[in-house]
């Protein structure tokens, strides 16, 4: 505290850098330390807390932080202006500062090319002139009078200025989202037309925005003079703040000394030229640490570093971060990214999809599955050192094969797409490739598997009977430790057998009026019965047959056993066998569904989207999850009243993926008063069986689970049978299908009852 004090006293002393920290700090600045904290604040407790962020673990680490909110106004609009050149582009943003509005982004001409095959764009995207350039503007207020107020003053200030195009306000949610999208979508566009082996840069920094034409400017002329013709510009133009996105090879010097002196020129234009920021909001990481100095002067940098001794005097924590002596620092120990399987080769190791993943803390994350792949795949070309290739293989083994659930929840989050899932399948299915006539001969004679997991139900739901709770968990548990893990895990919440009652269940319905459905039960849920402590012990089927019968729907239910979307095959990477399945059961439901006419209901989300990458499924047939047939097809049919009980909710990773999540969670809200949705559980990784045979992924995943279960709350519900066992496990009370909630919060309607 006294050293910052020292340090206070000194830089408020020299007048110099006093004024220099105050000229710099009019525009967004985070290249080196926040040393504004020095001049801002006179207690040096505040002084530390504002240094350390943005220190990027150089001085310390930040173990927890709160966040102070801003209100979040519902009423929004967005509009995405077109002008003739850069400089009209900069003008209207100079007139949009003291305007309502709460972002203008910029996007260059190239910008908006790398995004023209999107789907959804208008038509004169493909015939701008080379000089255009766009601004998407949006305005946020407390209520819609404020709103239209605020669009009519932002239209009139645009009218001042020259326009190409315009995409008019909207407050339509969707169009807004569309808007968006294409501002979203230009750095994963960039990233994906990239060569193999090349990574993807992304810069950032600022210019006064009086400056703000030329520096575009000028930007673009260094872009032709380096030949980096793919090159973006794009970025939040009321802070003068942009980012620009190429493609670099590192793996030839030719390569890296293109973009040596590339980044020289970029920081002298920069930084000295027009007096901006290095980096306006990113990190300075390794890559800008030798041009600190450069935009803050010897006397800035010198005062960086005696920060730095003063926290870490051995420079032990992240060194070379920030403070870096070696001038070549930003090209010195470049990692290469060879190609190693196409399905990943895009990737570039951002980590976005890092947090989604199940496997994260317990194993590898997607991006460490591919780094990892990457490198057994350069070890396996090269023959350079089998010893250690012969190492890396065995730890992927459990690291990136086994313990990944496969259901692909990384590739929503991936800016370019890569569901690491697709890989790790691929490897499973390389690695099976031995096994194939078995796997045929299962799939085949699937009908009978269920009969002998419906008999091991029962003898393990019998035992769990006569021997309770305790005495099961430990038998089950002292077996499968003697079979090295072999034996799939047993819990409380391992289903018994499901019963069949359903078969008995009659429907009355008008053969003219009555609404028709094919429901198909999963195999889970024609295997998989209730836990035995359960407090609901009604199947599935039972649930899903009733909700629909009190919904007066004619139900066609021909046995199903034996028949499966795939699922179980395909995940283990056993393509020919789920499509032999997938085939067989679509054609089925061709016929049942009297060539697609009738909606076919499946019973748990993952065999919809197993169902929809068949040919004829996909395009001929009605396929609805729970989710989707109960807002879209059962609603009309039934009265919702929520029930007085707080529930728990898990959205599986397929119905977010086929972009359910909203709809499951109003759904739920229409069924109960009060939907506990827990934080940072995204895919619960039971995966189908893994729950069974790779129990720690599950328990990793859902680590932070038991703890979100308010007190009192008896009930969890999902639309997967295999995932709510896991979740029943970890949250220690049931989980169940959301069905079971639908038909304890409705009636028949009255305007639809026959
Ligand atoms: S796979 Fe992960 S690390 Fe790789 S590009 Fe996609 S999000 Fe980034
Ligand atoms: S598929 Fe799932 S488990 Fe595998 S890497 Fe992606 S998110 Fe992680």
């Amino acid at each position: 505290m006294a050293g910052l004090s020292q340090l206070a006293q000194q830089t408020t002393d020299n007048e110099h850098l006093h004024q220099l920290i105050r000229h710099k700090y009019r525009l967004k600045n985070t290249t080196g330390y926040a040393i504004n904290s020095l001049i801002d604040f006179d207690d040096p407790v505040e002084m530390l807390a504002h240094l350390m962020i943005g220190s990027e673990g150089t001085l310390g680490f930040i173990s927890s932080v709160t966040y102070h909110t801003v209100v979040e106004h519902k009423h929004r609009a967005s509009s995405l202006v077109f002008f003739p050149n850069i400089e009209t582009t900069c003008n209207a943003v100079k007139a949009l500062k003291s305007a309502n509005v709460a972002a203008v982004e910029l996007l260059d001409r190239r910008s908006l090319a790398s995004v023209s095959q999107m789907p959804g764009l208008p038509d004169f995207i493909h015939q701008l002139d080379d000089n255009v350039a766009a601004l998407l503007i949006e305005t946020r207020a407390a209520n819609q009078q404020i709103l239209t107020t605020q669009i009519d003053e932002l239209e009139t200030v645009l009218a001042q200025f020259e326009q190409t195009n315009c995409i008019e306000f909207t407050t339509d949610t969707t169009q807004c989202a569309a808007l968006w999208a294409i501002r979203k979508g230009t750095f994963p566009a960039v990233g994906a037309m990239r060569e193999t082996g090349t990574t993807v840069i992304i810069e950032d920094v600022a210019f006064p925005v009086e400056h703000l034409a030329a520096g575009v400017d000028d930007l673009q002329k260094l872009f032709d003079k380096y030949h980096y013709d793919e090159a973006i510009i794009f970025g939040h133009a009321l802070e003068g703040n942009l980012h620009f996105v190429f493609t670099q090879d590192f793996s030839t010097e030719i390569e890296v000394k293109r973009y040596q002196d590339f980044m020289d020129d970029v920081c002298q234009l920069v930084a000295v030229k027009y007096q901006g920021s290095l980096k306006a909001e990113h990190g300075t990481g390794r890559n800008m640490a030798p041009f600190v100095e450069l935009e803050w002067g010897q006397q800035g940098y010198q005062l960086m570093c005696q920060i730095k001794s003063l926290f870490d005097p051995q420079n032990l924590i992240n060194p070379g971060v920030i403070i870096n002596d070696d001038a070549n620092a930003h090209i010195s120990h470049l990692k290469a990214l060879p190609g190693a399987d196409e399905l990943i080769d895009k990737c570039i190791e951002c980590g976005f999809c890092e947090p989604v993943c199940p496997s994260n803390g317990l194993s590898f994350t997607p991006r460490q599955r591919i780094t990892s792949y990457r490198e057994i795949q350069r070890l396996r070309r090269s023959e350079e050192d089998p010893e250690l290739l012969h190492r890396l293989e065995q730890d992927f083994s459990y690291l990136g094969v086994d313990t990944c659930a496969a259901t692909g929840l990384c590739a929503d989050r991936c800016p370019v797409g890569i569901n690491t899932g697709d890989l790790i399948r691929k490897i499973r299915s390389e690695n099976n490739a031995k096994h194939q006539q078995l796997a045929t001969s299962f799939a085949k004679s699937f009908g009978r598997m269920e009969t002998a997991t419906r008999m091991a139900l029962t003898v393990a739901g019998l035992s769990h009977k006569l021997l309770g709770n305790k005495l099961m968990t430990r038998l089950t548990g002292g077996l499968r430790h003697a079979t090295n893990n072999s034996l799939p895990l047993w819990t409380p919440y391992t289903p018994t057998k499901a019963k069949s009652k359903h078969k008995r269940i009659k429907f009355e319905y008008d053969n003219q009026v009555s609404p028709k459905v094919v429901y198909m039960p999963s195999c889970a849920s024609r295997t998989m019965g209730p836990a035995v402590i359960a407090a609901e012990q009604r199947s599935l089927p039972e649930v899903t047959y009733q909700l629909l019968k009190k919904a007066g729907f004619e139900v066609i239910r021909p046995d199903f056993s034996g028949q499966c979307c795939g699922m179980p095959f395909n995940s283990k990477g056993m393509f020919e066998q789920a499509d032999l399945k997938r085939q067989s059961l679509a054609q089925q439901l061709l016929n049942l569904s009297n060539n697609g006419e009738y909606p076919i209901l499946f019973d748990t989300s993952p065999c919809k989207s197993m169902m929809l990458e068949d040919d004829i499924a996909g395009s001929l047939l009605n396929i609805y999850e729970p989710v989707g047939f109960i807002n879209e097809i059962l609603s009309p049919y039934l009265s919702f009243k929520p029930v007085d009980e707080t529930v728990m909710l898990h959205v599986t990773c397929s119905s977010q993926r086929m972009g359910l999540h909203d709809q499951m969670v109003n759904l739920a809200k229409r069924c109960s008063t009060k939907v506990v949705i827990p934080e940072h559980i995204s895919c619960c990784g039971f995966a189908g069986d893994k729950g069974f045979t790779t129990p720690e992924l599950n328990a990793n995943a859902l680590a932070s689970l038991k703890e979100q279960v308010p007190i009192g709350c008896t009930a969890g519900y999902s639309n997967s049978r295999t995932c709510e066992i896991g979740l029943s496990h970890h949250a220690g009370i049931d989980y169940q299908s959301i069905i079971y909630l639908v038909d304890k919060a409705t009636s028949a309607s009255d305007s639809h009852s026959i």
